[in-house]
């Protein structure tokens, strides 16, 4: 009586295990012959179902075994396919959520299952794997007593520590995928959870004993993803493989459906914004927009493709970000609204940069010669053009050379800063400060005539007469001499023109003895 009740709950456990075995193959073959239209995804589940059929229907054998040799035999051809399948199982779910996964990965996790299988494949010479591995003295074969070795353990811990690891990887996507999507969200964790239950469940002795469950209810897993690849087409269509991609993007996006609200923005965005949220997801753009920013959004989201600039303060920190908006179809062809964020804080500080090496002398910090052309010739046309006054004053320094040549070239560039530094400080509103060569300064006085151009320039030369320049090499006194021109309003004068009369009086003021101011014709 007894006997019979074992061996039909042995028929039972076998037809469990085979129907497993069964639908497994079948998975895997589907999966297998239509695996160009799948995305490469599939390569690993083709793996990871072929390490279950192997170990179902080791397992199943195995239960038909007779013999303590049989036994054996088959447990050893079952660890071919058993301890691999939970990494293949991690690797798989790591491939669908998107994750990069280098070769140091694949060896990592898969040499554990082998080293598994050799143990167990030459357990009878070192008892790591399995201290006893006997025919259970009560219920007799197939039936195994049997006691776990050290290797055993690291074995279920590495095989447990899989499927959770797993499981939680994929729960952990749970609320940021879409809801049409869940479906195989859901599979995926119960065809994960399924086996862990079981296995925990035999673990704590709450299983028949002496017979692995696990493949016994593999059958649902199969089941579960059979249901995925056709119903929600697994394989086909991976939202958190694009998700990945999608929060893998410098930029910031932002997307919004047809009323403004936001739907969905990815990593970028966050790290631009932190202050965003997914609690934020159909809540107006514009609102959120003055919550994150301070200030309205620039410009009407109606206009679409528009690329604006603009400054935001984030932690204590202005950041400058270039925003593109282009219009969305969506699937049900409402129309939504992209906002792309590009970070251009870096871009536009080079710029600055670069504006400034190339409109600012490097060593006195004011204008350069180009610069000065370039903000002289609106105010020279402007006056000329409403025959106001414009005067120009060219200053050379005298004797400069002899700076140079007794006290060295840093205290000549000490020097040159010092003139700079004194004019600087008496100039006034509106005047054009510019070096316009080694040791040649340039003023440009708009509404200026030229006798008051003449008492400026004298001004200037009694004040840096007065300074003079306390260095390590002593204290040095310098003068310059100027030419002063005004534009001429009956001849239709350029501004080189004009500069050109200021040179010649420069020179005069020269020829005359320096450390004087000469004028034009004068
Ligand atoms: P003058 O009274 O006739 O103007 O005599 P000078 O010695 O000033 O003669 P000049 O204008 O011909 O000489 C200008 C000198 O200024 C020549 C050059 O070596 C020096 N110089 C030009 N740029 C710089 C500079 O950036 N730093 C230094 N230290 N010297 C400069
Ligand atoms: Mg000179
Ligand atoms: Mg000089």
């Amino acid at each position: 009586m007894r006997y019979q009740t074992v061996n039909s709950q042995l028929t039972a456990y076998i037809t469990l295990i085979c129907t497993s075995g069964v639908l497994n193959l079948y998975l895997g073959l589907n999966v297998f012959f239509r695996r160009h239209k799948y995305t490469n995804i599939a390569q690993f589940f083709i793996v990871y179902t072929a390490s279950i059929t192997i170990y179902c229907f080791a397992s199943a054998f195995g239960l038909m075994a007779t013999t303590l040799e049989d036994m054996k035999f088959w447990t050893i051809i079952q660890y071919i396919g058993m301890p691999v399948s939970s990494p293949l199982g991690l690797l798989f779910i790591m491939k669908y959520l998107g994750f990069k996964l280098s070769k140091k990965w694949y060896i990592a996790l898969l040499s554990i299952p082998f080293v598994s299988w050799v143990m167990v494949a030459t357990n009878d010479l070192h008892h790591f794997h399995y201290r006893v591995f006997e025919i259970d003295p009560i219920l007799g074969a197939p039936f195994i007593y049997q006691v776990i070795g050290p290797w055993y353990m690291i074995h279920g811990v590495f095989t447990f520590t899989c499927m959770f690891v797993a499981f939680f990887l994929v729960l952990s996507h749970w609320r940021e995928t879409a809801k049409e999507y869940r479906p195989q969200l859901f599979s995926l964790l119960l065809g994960q959870l399924i086996p862990m239950l079981t296995a925990f469940l035999y673990l704590i002795g709450f299983t028949p004993p002496g017979i692995d469950p696990v493949p016994m209810v593999l059958w649902l897993s199969s089941l579960l993803y059979l249901w995925a690849i056709n119903s929600s087409r697994l394989f086909s269509l991976m939202p958190i493989a694009k998700d990945a991609i999608f929060n893998s993007i410098n930029d910031g996006v932002m997307v919004l459906d047809e009323s403004y609200r936001i739907i969905e923005f990815n990593q970028s965005c966050k790290r631009m914004f932190p202050p965003l949220t997914k609690s934020m997801f159909g809540m107006d753009f514009g609102e959120v927009w003055y919550d994150l920013s301070g200030a309205p959004f620039p410009s009407k989201l109606e206009n679409t493709a528009i690329t604006e600039e603009l400054e935001i303060v984030m932690d204590h920190e202005k950041r400058i970000y270039q925003v593109s908006t282009s219009s969305l179809e969506h699937a049900n062809n409402r129309k939504g609204l992209l906002l792309i964020f590009t970070d251009i804080t870096e871009l536009k500080r080079l710029q600055v940069k670069l504006e400034r090496q190339a409109y600012y002398d490097e060593l006195t910090q004011i204008y350069n010669r180009r610069a000065f052309f370039q903000k002289c010739v609106p105010d020279f046309e402007a006056a000329k053009k409403v025959s106001s006054p414009f005067t120009i004053i060219l200053m050379d320094i005298d004797y400069f050379k002899k700076v140079n040549d007794t006290f060295g070239h840093h205290v000549g560039d000490q020097l040159l800063v010092h003139v700079v530094d004194v004019c600087r400080a008496q100039l006034k509103e509106g005047m054009l400060f510019a070096r316009y060569g080694g040791e040649e300064f340039v003023l440009a006085l708009k509404g200026c005539t030229l006798s008051a151009g003449v008492a400026f320039a004298n001004h200037l030369r009694k004040t840096i007469e007065a300074e003079t320049l306390i260095t390590t090499e002593g204290v040095i006194s310098v003068t310059f001499s100027s030419g002063v021109a005004e534009l001429s309003n009956e001849t239709n004068e350029t501004l080189y023109q004009l500069l050109n009369k200021a040179d010649k009086a420069l020179y005069a003021a020269k020829r005359e003895g320096r450390n004087q101011v000469q004028v034009y014709g004068g």
